[in-house]
C-alpha cells in the first residue's frame, strides 16, 4: 500500500466509526473518536477509550492524559504526528467507566482494520484493556517495559507489543510518572528490537521487507541522558516496578 492508499484506507474507517451504532456507547457520545496519526508510522499507541475532553473534540488524547502522553513523547524527542494514536473502544463510556467485554468485542473490528492498513512495527498498549487485547493474560504490574510479539488476528501482522501503564495512571499516582518515563525512554530501543523481528521472512514465500525508517533511531547509550532530561536516574527507578495492579 502507498502512503496514500494508507491514508485513504484509514479515512474510510474513520468515516465508518463516526457513523457507527455497533454498540450502546453510540447513544451517549458526542464523537466517536477514530484515531489520528501518520498513515505511514511504525509505531502505533493503543489507549483505552476517550474521556471527555476526546468526546468533544472527536480526538484521542487531547486531554489531561493525552498531556502526559505527549510530554513523555517528548523526552524521547518523537512527535504525535509522527505516530498513531487510538484506543480499544472509540466512543466515550459514559462518565469514564471501564469499556465493557460487549463493547470491547463489537468495536474491535476497528482496530483490526486500522492495524492491517498501519502494518506496524510496534504497538504501544497503554493501560490494562488494551494489554489484554495484545498480551492476553498479562498484568500490567510485571507486564510494564516488556515486549512481546502481537497475536496477527489483532491485525498487525508482524508487530512486537510493548506494555505501558495508562498515562491517567500517573495522574492519579504520582510515583507512576518515573515509571512511565523509564519505560518510555525504552521505546526507541522496543522499535529497533521489533524491526529486527520484522525483518525477518514471515513465511517461507514471502521476501523481507524494509522497515519504515522514518521514526529517530534508538537513542542506546543516550538513555541515562534522556532519563536525566526528565530528571530522574535509572538507580532512582527500580523501586517503582512493585507498583499496585490497581491502575494502568
Ligand atoms: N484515555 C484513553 O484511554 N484514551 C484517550 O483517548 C484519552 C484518555
Ligand atoms: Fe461503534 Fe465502537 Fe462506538 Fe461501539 S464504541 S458504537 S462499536 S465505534
Amino acid at each position: 500500500m502507498t502512503p496514500d492508499e494508507r491514508r485513504q484506507a484509514l479515512e474510510e474507517i474513520a468515516t465508518e466509526v463516526r457513523g457507527c451504532t455497533r454498540c450502546p456507547l453510540h447513544q451517549q457520545r458526542t464523537n466517536a473518536v477514530p484515531g489520528e496519526g501518520h498513515p505511514d508510522t511504525e509505531v502505533v499507541f493503543v489507549g483505552e477509550g476517550p474521556g471527555y475532553n476526546e468526546d468533544r473534540q472527536g480526538r484521542p488524547f487531547v486531554g489531561a492524559a493525552g498531556g502526559v502522553l505527549n510530554e513523555l513523547l517528548t523526552i524521547i524527542g518523537w512527535k504525535r504526528d509522527e505516530v498513531f494514536i487510538t484506543n480499544i473502544v472509540k466512543c466515550r463510556p459514559p462518565g469514564n467507566r471501564d469499556p465493557e467485554p460487549a463493547e470491547i468485542s463489537a468495536c474491535a473490528p476497528y482496530l483490526r482494520r486500522q492495524l492491517e492498513v498501519l502494518d506496524p512495527a510496534l504497538v504501544v498498549t497503554l493501560g490494562r484493556h488494551s494489554l489484554q487485547t495484545f498480551m492476553p493474560g498479562a498484568r500490567i504490574g510485571g507486564a510494564h517495559g516488556t515486549l512481546q510479539p502481537v497475536d496477527p488476528a489483532t491485525g498487525a501482522r508482524a508487530a512486537m507489543s510493548y506494555a505501558m501503564y495508562h498515562p491517567a495512571a500517573a495522574l492519579r499516582q504520582g510515583s507512576l510518572r518515573e515509571t512511565m518515563t523509564v519505560d518510555m525512554c525504552a521505546v526507541p530501543d522496543a522499535l529497533t528490537d521489533a524491526r529486527a523481528t520484522r525483518s525477518a521472512p514471515l513465511a517461507d514465500d514471502e521476501p523481507p521487507r524494509p522497515a519504515r525508517e522514518q521514526l529517530t533511531e534508538s537513542p542506546g547509550d543516550e538513555l541515562p541522558d534522556l532519563l536525566a532530561v526528565a530528571g530522574l536516574s535509572t538507580a532512582a527507578t527500580a523501586e517503582s516496578d512493585d507498583q499496585m495492579e490497581l491502575f494502568g
